[in-house]
């Protein structure tokens, strides 16, 4: 969320950069609608084909509207530009509101549209899903708000946890379910003026890669995931908290960054066993089946459809898929599959065993396997060099799966 300033000493210098900054927009926002060319991704939305018997659909959470007092657009505009770049679902959160509630779910556009909300929290921002009854007061307890969406078999997200100014301040109760390591438009608010004209300025260049030069490794946001995951299972989301609004005085706002320009470059995937039927409450079980169980990963598919992606474990007679915990029983073989894009992007699949590097593959390797006997928290980054995306400060993660967790058998709490 972006907070407009509060200190009105602040307001004529905030002016001063809006209004540069706005002039610095003109140009790309006049250009966003570039059709096609920047597009890596299919734009329909069908029925994917299953890899090893599971389907993958690509959507985003964390959305703004109008509905949000820092937001413009609609159900109806975001559900367009999702069904043009290739994304089956959204879940829109406004600030402080089931806004369109259930009313809003459904299909459009041939998307399946669902309803959150972003909860202003005292210790920060939490993200509820499946929930219609969380409390939409900030003021009440959080200990009620996770409680409610854990009674509705909901579902409680960190929204940006380590951001600089937004960050959350309280613990890392049980009952939240997972955390966002990656949330876009916080990178772009969030960045220093002269980051943002850079950014600004090269997107009438390169198109939306341009905000790959936000992308650095979100270290802390992972060291985070990894800890909590040593205990129990934390799902990582990837966010891009779309606003569509830059705001330039009171009631005056530039609906940048384009929702279309967000949407091509990175998208959370989930798996499911069935193909989406097209039936909402069914439809919308699955997608929050799925990130509940943490059966997602995140791609940078601007860089490359990450589709296809597979991580995996087997040990003894199971075989585990991501966000499941397993005990550990002699040696468990890791087998990681890296999408058909990998081989011209040059990626390395790295697996990580509580955030180091325990094995990697070569750059363009379709597959990378792996045997360890260690309890941990195992998950994947699929690294692309700085060449496969130039305007990125180093290397880029390309892929983030989520974790398999490997567990001693004395705290194994089931999953
Ligand atoms: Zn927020
Ligand atoms: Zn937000």
């Amino acid at each position: 969320m972006r907070m407009i300033d509060g200190a009105r000493g602040q307001a004529w210098r905030g002016i001063f950069r809006r209004a540069l900054l706005a002039a610095l927009l003109v140009v790309p926002l006049a250009a966003h609608d570039d059709g096609a060319a920047h597009r890596a991704v299919t734009p329909a939305v069908g029925t994917p084909v299953p890899v090893a018997g599971q389907y993958d659909y690509a959507g985003l959470l964390h959305l703004h509207t109008a509905l949000s007092d820092d937001a413009t657009g609609d159900y109806d505009q975001l559900a367009r530009l999702a069904a043009a770049n290739g994304l089956a679902f959204l879940i829109v959160t406004d600030h402080n509101t089931f806004g369109a509630g259930r009313a809003g779910e459904g299909r459009r556009h041939g998307v399946l549209m669902l309803t959150g909300m972003e909860a202003s929290r005292p210790e920060g921002h939490l993200l509820a899903m499946g929930s219609e009854r969380a409390p939409t007061d900030p003021k009440t307890s959080t200990d009620a708000f996770l409680a409610t969406v854990r009674s509705e078999d909901g579902m409680s997200v960190l929204a940006h946890p380590t951001h600089r100014k937004w960050r959350w301040e309280g613990p890392l109760d049980d009952r939240i379910d997972g955390l966002e390591i990656i949330d876009l438009a916080d990178l772009f608010y969030a960045s220093s003026t002269g980051d943002k004209v850079a950014t600004v300025a090269a997107l009438g260049v390169v198109g939306p890669t341009a905000y790959l030069r936000l992308s650095a490794r979100p270290d802390e946001a992972l060291r985070m995931w990894d800890a909590v995951g040593s205990r129990r299972r934390f799902v990582g989301v990837y966010a891009p908290d779309i606003h569509q609004a830059v705001e330039l005085w009171e009631g005056a706002k530039l609906p940048f960054p384009p929702a279309d320009q967000i949407m091509r470059l990175a998208r959370n995937h989930i798996l499911v066993d069935h193909p989406l039927s097209g039936d909402l409450i069914a439809d919308r079980a699955a997608v929050l089946d799925a990130l509940k169980a943490g059966r997602v990963y995140v791609g940078l598919d601007i860089l490359g459809d990450a589709g296809g992606f597979r991580f995996t474990a087997r040990t003894g007679k199971t075989t585990a898929r991501m966000g499941m915990e397993i005990p550990v029983e002699g040696e468990t073989a890791f087998e990681v599959r890296s999408p058909s894009a990998a081989a011209a992007l040059e990626a390395t699949i790295r697996l990580l065993r509580d955030g180091v590097v325990v094995a990697q593959s070569t750059p363009g390797a379709s597959t990378l396997r792996y045997g360890d006997r260690r309890p941990g928290v195992y998950r994947v980054e699929v690294v692309v060099p700085r060449k496969s995306a130039p305007q990125a400060p180093g290397e880029t993660i390309w892929i983030y799966s989520n974790p398999i967790y490997l567990r001693a058998s004395g705290i194994l709490r089931g999953s």
